[in-house]
């Protein structure tokens, strides 16, 4: 995505990681240098010191923002486009694009908080299989397919999430359960070692009282 900086007026380029700490802030766009010296430069304007100061000092967390609200645009074109080529649809209608969009601000209605763009494109995915199959004798064609997907996404959501929190668990055990282990080799390779060397220096002391 290409904005324009809100200060230098230069392009503004923001990939899907942000690599270049693009910060977006009360919907205008800047390059990070740029906003550091705008920053500066309020801090500097006593009557808006205390603000800004305090702006500066959470950057890290702007740019963090900035990078989720990138990452979520894609998102929706990600997920436009992959629902327009699995359903065989020639384009989003705008019915159903303003759909997506109260899905994503969690004013759709009957849900009970939003569902960002990266997170339902997930979802979609993980129940794609299950989907097919629940539809599978219904007669169901292009957007209407789409819209009973939907509607079966929204009800499962609470359930998807506690799955991805399982997983998110068991990732976690694992990754310990790993990192133990290796403590645990490291451990009995130093006892090796020292046998060892113990036993080395044993037999170097046998050898040399044959010696005498
Ligand atoms: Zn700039």
């Amino acid at each position: 995505m290409e904005r324009k900086c809100a200060v230098c007026e230069g392009v503004v380029l923001i990939d899907k990681d942000n690599s270049n700490k693009a910060i977006q802030h009360k919907k205008r766009f800047y390059h990070f240098d740029c906003f550091v010296s705008l920053c500066d430069q309020k801090i500097a304007n006593k009557r808006t010191t205390l603000s800004w100061t305090d702006i500066k000092l959470h950057i890290d967390d702007l740019v963090q923002d900035t990078t989720k609200n990138q990452q979520n645009e894609v998102a929706k074109d990600d997920l436009a486009q992959w629902v327009t080529s699995q359903y065989g649809l020639s384009c989003i209608s705008s019915r159903l694009f303003m759909k997506f969009n109260d899905i994503y601000s969690g004013t759709f209605r009957g849900l009970a908080y939003p569902i960002l763009p990266t997170e339902f494109l997930e979802e979609w995915k993980y129940f794609w299989d299950e989907l097919c199959i629940i539809r599978r004798y219904k007669t169901l064609v292009g957007e209407q397919a789409v819209n009973y997907d939907i509607a079966i996404l929204l009800n499962r959501n609470a359930e998807y999430r506690q799955i991805m929190e399982r997983e998110r668990v068991d990732r976690e055990a694992r990754r310990r359960q790993i990192e133990e282990e290796a403590i645990d080799v490291h451990q009995i390779k130093t006892v090796i070692s020292v046998r060892q060397q113990m036993i080395s220096s044993f037999i170097a002391e046998m050898d040399e009282s044959r010696e005498e």
